[in-house]
């Protein structure tokens, strides 16, 4: 059914598709929306190219795009480095020299002290939660409002799941354990381990391995076992620590340029969108689907050996979280804002999350001995 029919099907009439859909330039002689019109847009990406999950995701986004649009939006993916070095993504996109980028929000830290609050936050929500309160629980609008200051329109376009903290050469037995190790671990994580006494170092993915081998750093977090078996850190690292309280649900962002996204007629703002909200499950899905597997393969083969952080050092590391928030926020009316939407969909969300998903996760491992 062509559009016209499906408005008049609805009631609508095409005066009312005229008022609502179109604007001068995208508009045809009859005041329909011209299907002719074509946009070849750069999506530029903080990750390697074709890395797996966060690289690939933008490219499957990218095809599905063009797919549903007919060819109308054609969007040509850029790895790390090929047009913008990975930290620069955020400025290129809302200068409009991209028009479109894939990253995470923690890494835009120096921008607004509320951008990691839309990635992932330590001992905050998983992605099931993280999800919920972007979609449903007012993180989207929050996040629109913050991004509007920058000429940028956000959208969750990935999640990783749960992640591990990371690859060490030492054993972490006790808090003392951290004193002055230099550790790669990007976002508020990297605040916390300060006030634990290690020294946080940022770099971005592609630089990890040799600044971990070449002792530029003492351990690093990247991922989780799909990606980091990539990486190979199991070849230059021996322990392998989890859990992944500093990263437990990352949500990865699609930014558009916002001048750019607002001249886009609404059926491919409503294809992107959609396309977005794919793209988010789909990553996460990956993960799920891959994770275990790479796992047995560090264990079995590489003989990488899985820790435990200790309960004591976790404790610590919670209570550094409560105060680095805290004071993030503090004296910073936007930040506020966000830091108490984000606590009050955690109190509504984690009385049921512990009601269901822990109390079903807990009574199938207590039953399968695991
Ligand atoms: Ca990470």
């Amino acid at each position: 059914m062509d559009r016209r029919k499906f408005l008049s099907t609805l009631g609508l009439g095409v005066a009312a598709a005229g008022v609502a859909g179109c604007s001068q330039t995208d508009c045809g002689p009859e005041g329909e929306q011209s299907s002719s019109k074509k946009w070849r847009w750069k999506l530029v990406t903080t990750w390697p190219k074709n890395y797996p999950g966060l690289g690939t995701s933008p490219e499957r986004f990218a095809n599905l795009v063009r797919t549903m649009s007919n060819g109308r939006m054609d969007i040509r993916v850029f790895g790390a480095n090929e047009l913008v070095p990975p930290f620069e993504v955020f400025d290129a996109v809302s200068r409009g020299s991209a028009e479109m980028g894939h990253g995470a929000a923690y890494y835009w830290k120096g921008k607004h002290v509320a951008a990691p609050f839309f990635t992932t936050v330590p001992f905050g929500f998983t992605a099931q939660e993280m999800n919920g309160w972007l979609h449903h629980g007012g993180g989207q609008e929050l996040w629109d409002e913050l991004y509007a200051g920058f000429n940028l329109k956000p959208f969750a376009a990935g999640n990783t799941g749960t992640q591990m903290p990371g690859w060490y050469n030492k054993e972490i037995n006790s808090v003392r354990d951290l004193a002055g190790l230099k550790i790669r671990m990007p976002g508020l994580g990297g605040e916390v381990i300060k006030r634990a006494g290690a020294v946080p170092v940022q770099l971005p993915g592609g630089e990890l391995f040799t600044a971990l081998e070449s002792g530029v750093i003492d351990a690093a977090e990247w991922v989780g076992p799909y990606n980091d078996l990539t990486f190979g850190f199991h070849r230059i690292a021996k322990y392998y620590y989890y859990p992944g309280w500093h990263e437990p649900g990352p949500t990865l962002e699609l930014i558009i340029n916002k001048t750019m996204w607002d001249e886009l007629p609404e059926d491919i703002q409503a294809i992107i969108r959609a396309a977005a909200a794919w793209a988010n499950q789909d990553m996460l899905d990956e993960y799920t689907a891959r994770n275990n597997a790479a796992l047995i393969e560090l264990q079995e083969r590489h003989k990488t050996q899985l820790r435990r952080l200790p309960d004591d050092v976790l404790a610590r590391l919670k209570q550094e979280s409560d105060t680095v928030l805290a004071e993030l926020v503090a004296g910073n009316e936007f930040a506020s804002r966000v830091y108490d939407s984000f606590l009050a969909f955690d109190k509504g969300v984690r009385n049921y999350t512990q009601v269901a998903e822990l109390s079903y996760m807990n009574a199938r491992a207590a039953l399968t001995g695991e």
